[in-house]
């Protein structure tokens, strides 16, 4: 099977389940944990998030997105094993990380770490990960749908992204202050209030 940015999900995980659980990709650092995983974790441990985050986790960044990375026991070496390794084996192997199922030491472990980056951190539309994302093109190969013209089809936006003269994220005001969300519900009160006077007139 040919991985590209848009394989889904549960084919990628299929292709890596062989995992044979040597715990050796885990005594050499720890995984990436993404925001929207803390919380069956957490649940797991019997935590709450802040305690899980702050016990076990430390904050990183990655392609310009906050992510977490598994805290790792290291005897002030620059390497060591993760926090969660027992042994062998994963503490946390019914909800292990995403990072962790990817098959990293399988022959799709290349390319399924691409697929990993570009769905969970690469962003279009923030300039500064598609800038980071650009370094490391540089001496690495991706998969269909990582390359720069994929992720930004207009070229004129592309250079200007990459010579720094579209700086920021494009941000959504109206999202940030709430007010997109006041919108919304006039939108919806007004939607209901015309719809009410229509059915009081018999004309639904
Ligand atoms: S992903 Fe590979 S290296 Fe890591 S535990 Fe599984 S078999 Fe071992
Ligand atoms: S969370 Fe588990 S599988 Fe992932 S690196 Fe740590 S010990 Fe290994």
């Amino acid at each position: 099977m040919k991985i590209t940015k848009e394989s889904p999900k549960k084919n990628i995980i299929e292709l890596t389940e062989n995992c044979k659980r040597c715990g050796h990709c885990c005594s050499y650092g720890g995984c990436y944990v993404l925001d929207e995983e803390t919380d069956r974790i957490a649940e797991f441990l019997k935590l709450d998030k802040d305690s899980l985050k702050e016990k076990y986790l430390e904050e990183t960044y990655l392609f310009n997105k906050k992510a977490y990375k598994t805290q790792i026991i290291s005897n002030d070496l620059p390497y060591g094993k993760c926090i969660f390794l027992n042994e062998k084996d994963c503490l946390l192997q019914e909800v292990k990380p995403l990072h962790c199922k990817i098959g990293i030491c399988s022959e799709h472990g290349n390319d399924t770490l691409e697929w990993y980056f570009l769905n969970y951190f690469v962003d279009p539309d923030d300039p500064e990960s598609i800038r980071q994302w650009a370094l490391r093109l540089e001496h690495k190969d991706t998969i269909p749908g990582g390359s720069l013209k994929e992720l930004i089809p207009d070229k004129e936006r592309l250079k200007k992204i990459l010579s720094y003269e579209i700086v920021k994220k494009d941000i959504d005001w109206d999202e940030v202050t709430g007010l997109g969300k006041l919108k919304r519900e006039i939108l919806e009160e007004e939607k209901k209030r015309k719809s009410k006077w229509k059915e009081k007139r018999g004309f639904t």
